[in-house]
Order: structure tokens, then sequence, then C-alpha cells
């Protein structure tokens, strides 16, 4: 198959990190330390998972309040033929399953881990299902709505804001996309 659209990916990792290709390397764009690494792991995992099925290689995965990853998905675009269907709106369905099944927590006590920075569809779904934590590994400086092209999910005029942390395993994260649009070249 071939990836919809061009991607920042296409291109070869440039000199300068300042190009949205942040990673352990470029501390100032770092936040939160290693506390979200096995989390992040599990997407990651989620991302390789999909690339092998065609997909463009994304993972998300939702913790409940104590850190239980409570969902995990990726990227089904391709693969499913539904243009919603990226990692994070299909997390978030799972979460949502299974917060239906419990009591004691909500969905808005959750956090998102994802490998890319959301778009803009997902960033409003973030909003929506009112998460309390986004935690993503590259930024997407061609279509990313949490920092590179607008922030969507901390836009003071919304009703719920969401806490962020950004550039976690980045370099990962970015190197399986760069790996997966070079193959598919
Ligand atoms: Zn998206």
């Amino acid at each position: 198959m071939t990836p919809a659209g061009p991607s920042a990916w296409d291109a070869p990792r440039p000199a300068s990190p300042a190009g949205g290709l942040e990673d352990e390397s470029s501390p100032a764009r770092i936040s939160g330390g290693t506390r979200w690494h096995p989390a992040m792991r599990t997407a990651l995992a989620e991302a390789v998972r999909v690339a092998e099925l065609g997909d463009v290689p994304i993972g998300a995965v939702v913790l409940d309040p104590s850190g239980v990853v409570i969902a995990r998905a990726g990227n089904e675009r391709e693969h499913t033929g539904d243009p919603t269907a990226h990692a994070e709106i299909v997390a978030l369905r799972q979460a949502a399953a299974a917060a239906r099944r419990q009591d004691g927590w909500r969905l808005e006590e959750c956090t998102l881990v994802v490998t890319l920075e959301p778009c803009t569809m997902c960033a409003g779904a973030i909003v929506n299902a009112r998460i309390a934590r986004l935690v993503f590994g590259a930024f997407d400086p061609k279509a990313g709505a949490v920092s590179s092209l607008r922030d969507v999910v901390r836009d003071p005029r919304l009703n719920h804001r969401v806490e962020v942390t950004s550039g976690v395993l980045a370099g990962e994260s970015a190197d399986l996309l760069r790996d997966f649009f070079a193959a598919h070249r």
C-alpha cells in the first residue's frame, strides 16, 4: 500500500532537531523524565504491530488513574478503511468501554500516551473525552495540533484543558515513521 499524503517522516533526519524530530538529546523539549517510558514502550509496540499490517506506525495507550493500561491500539486507517481510525481514537473508544464497566474512576482521570503529536481530530477527541493528561512522543510539524500547528488541548477558550508531556522516546517514534515511509516509498 501507499500511505496517504505526504509526511514529514519522508525526509531524512535534519542536522538540527528544530524540525520536530526531538529526541532524548534535546532536553529542552523533554518533560516528565522516564516516568512515561513503560507506557510509551507499549504504545511503540502497537505502532510496530500496525506497521506490519500496512498502517502508518502510530500507537496509543490509555492509563487509568493508578497507571494500569486499560486500552492499547494502533493506527488502523488503512487496515479498516476508516479515515477516523487513528490510534488515539481507537484507544479512546476502548477506554470508554472499559470505563463503562468500572466504577471508582472516570475517563476524566485517565492519561493518554501516544507515539506522535495528535492531529486536530484526535486533539479534539481528547478534549471531548476530558482526558486529564496527554503524553506524546515525536512532534508532527505537518499536522500536530498540540504544539506544532496549533494547540487544541490547552486552548483557554475551551472548557477543558489537558496537561501535556511531550518528547517522550521521541527518537524511537520518529525512527519508526521514517523507516516505514522509506520502505513504502
Ligand atoms: Zn489523529
